[in-house]
């Protein structure tokens, strides 16, 4: 591919290390003499992920020949979907120019390992708070991986032999020293002349992507990326309105070509209810003297539970209990968010914001494997937070393991719960479940809050929609199971009149 043999590995390393947060300046100078001169490309999108479901998010976009990547993620769920994780590249990773990241969310973010142990060579483009993000979420991956593989060799619970992790955690350093951070708001070219150091090439034709805040998760961005005059909106994941924590998702007025997530296109959330829910479900669970399970992605929605912890119990409106943050992702993501709260909601009061803004009264932080079996064996009442948030790995396995028997507990599904997973399984009923190779009856009551969730609802989606000042010549629609992404055509179609496509899995389109 043109864009792999153009510029050579080193030089493109001697490029990643310029800090293009504050390099805005200087593409104002170059941006606009590249793009006035450039004649009209060829565009074309192929969807290789997330089209007709709502994990492996993975967009190549093809200019003139240039490869980019926006997102690249895992599938979750079905073993249909995950057996999809070991397929090789349908593209040589060598000849992918960037990678665009919208976010540090798995489905979004965590094929990147393998990308580059594949051969990938480029610059990864995310806000600075996914790559913080990312530090975090890839090494664990691996972890989980490694030890899921270990654990599965020693128990033999596997048709493989041996088994292996789908990527370790040498491939998710080495996928790290790749991530560029670009602040919000600033465009900058996604290839070729950086308007700094060596490989400059002012004739050369190239695209920006500039990072919007999308309010899904600490550094969540919509990619807007620029191909002379043609404008493409990535969506990445809607963040919500009027949430606390995060801001409300930036208005966008126009694109000529929008990528628009569905998750939850046929459903509208829960109305917040200040909180009473889970209110109701702490004093239900303490009243039996039983604990409170609370599964949960390690970043975003943690920090969203212990807000509402936090401000429960300061209005005693629950009782003081120990909550432990089983996970030392969600620990240190917690501070990540407390480093930026800049990026958060403009409404978390300065007393919020200097005062531990995400901490209880009794909250304790459980870093170390033992601590952590310590707390899966005790029968004290309490809250545990564990990831991951569809149980489909991680600490909290331990913790339904040796809680989900009991009637005395409370298991609580705080986000989307993909088909296939453990936590699907639950939410719709299931009487028991497989945990280590083990099948165990479910006593442990089940509930679900679905006002947390981080994605925007239907309304929520047109909310966002009727931004824009003229429609997309063509949105197409990702990310979400076939019955949402029917429904939110449907209603496109209808109240915008706009044209939309639902995108099907490696399928290719021109660009208008
Ligand atoms: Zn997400």
């Amino acid at each position: 591919m043109v864009g792999a043999t153009i510029i050579p590995f080193g030089l493109r390393f001697q490029q990643s290390i310029v800090d293009f947060e504050d390099s805005k300046s200087r593409m104002g100078e170059t941006s606009d003499i590249l793009l006035g001169h450039q004649m009209s490309s060829s565009l074309s999108l192929t969807f290789l992920g997330a089209a007709g479901t709502v994990t492996g998010s993975k967009h190549l976009l093809e200019v003139d020949g240039h490869r980019v990547l926006i997102d690249c993620g895992l599938f979750q769920g079905l073993k249909a979907l995950r057996l999809r994780n070991w397929e090789p590249f349908p593209i040589d990773p060598a000849s992918i120019d960037a990678v665009i990241l919208t976010h540090a969310h798995l489905d979004h973010c965590g094929d990147l390992p393998r990308l580059v142990a594949a051969g990938f060579r480029g610059r990864i483009f995310c806000t600075p708070g996914t790559k913080d993000l990312c530090s975090l979420v890839l090494p664990d991956a691996a972890h989980i991986q490694e030890e899921d593989a270990r654990q599965a060799n020693r128990h033999g619970y596997t048709k493989h032999a041996p088994a292996l992790p789908l990527f370790t955690s040498a491939d998710a350093a080495r996928a790290l020293t790749h991530l560029q951070p670009v602040g919000y708001n600033r465009p900058i070219p996604v290839w070729g002349p950086t308007g700094v150091g060596p490989g400059s090439d002012p004739a050369a034709k190239t695209a920006t992507v500039e990072f919007i805040n999308a309010g899904h998760l600490l550094g969540s961005a919509y990619a807007r990326v620029r191909v002379g005059e043609r404008t493409i909106l990535f969506g990445g994941d809607l963040g919500r309105y009027g949430r606390p924590i995060l801001p409300d998702p930036s208005p966008v007025d126009a694109a000529d070509v929008l990528l628009l997530e569905s998750t939850y296109g046929d459903r509208v959330h829960e109305v917040d209810d200040n909180g009473d829910r889970l209110a109701a479900i702490v004093n239900d669970t303490a009243s039996r003297g039983g604990r409170l399970i609370i599964p949960s992605f390690a970043i975003g929605r943690v920090e969203e539970i212990v807000y509402w912890l936090k401000r429960l119990e300061e209005e005693k409106r629950i009782p003081v209990l120990p909550v432990f943050i089983d996970s030392p992702m969600a620990a240190a993501a917690l501070t990540f968010y407390s480093s930026r709260m800049n990026e958060l909601d403009p409404q978390l009061t300065p007393g919020q914001r200097h005062v531990c803004a995400f901490c209880t009264t009794r909250m304790v932080t459980v870093s170390s494997p033992q601590q952590s079996k310590d707390l899966t064996a005790s029968r004290q009442p309490a809250i545990v937070i564990s990831s991951s948030g569809m149980a489909t790995g991680g600490r909290v396995l331990h913790h339904l393991e040796a809680g989900i028997t009991s009637a005395k507990n409370t298991v609580l599904f705080v986000g989307y719960q993909a088909a296939g997973t453990r936590g699907r399984t639950l939410v719709d009923g299931g009487t028991e479940i497989k945990l280590h190779g083990r099948i165990l009856p479910v006593a442990a009551r089940i509930e679900r809050i679905d006002s947390m969730s981080a994605h925007a609802d239907a309304a929520e989606i047109m909310r966002w929609l009727s931004g824009f000042s003229r429609p997309p010549r063509m949105t197409h629609l990702v990310h979400g199971e076939p019955t949402a992404l029917a429904a939110l055509s449907t209603r496109i179609t209808k109240e915008r009149g706009w044209p939309v496509h639902i995108a099907a899995h490696h399928e290719r389109v021109d660009l208008p």
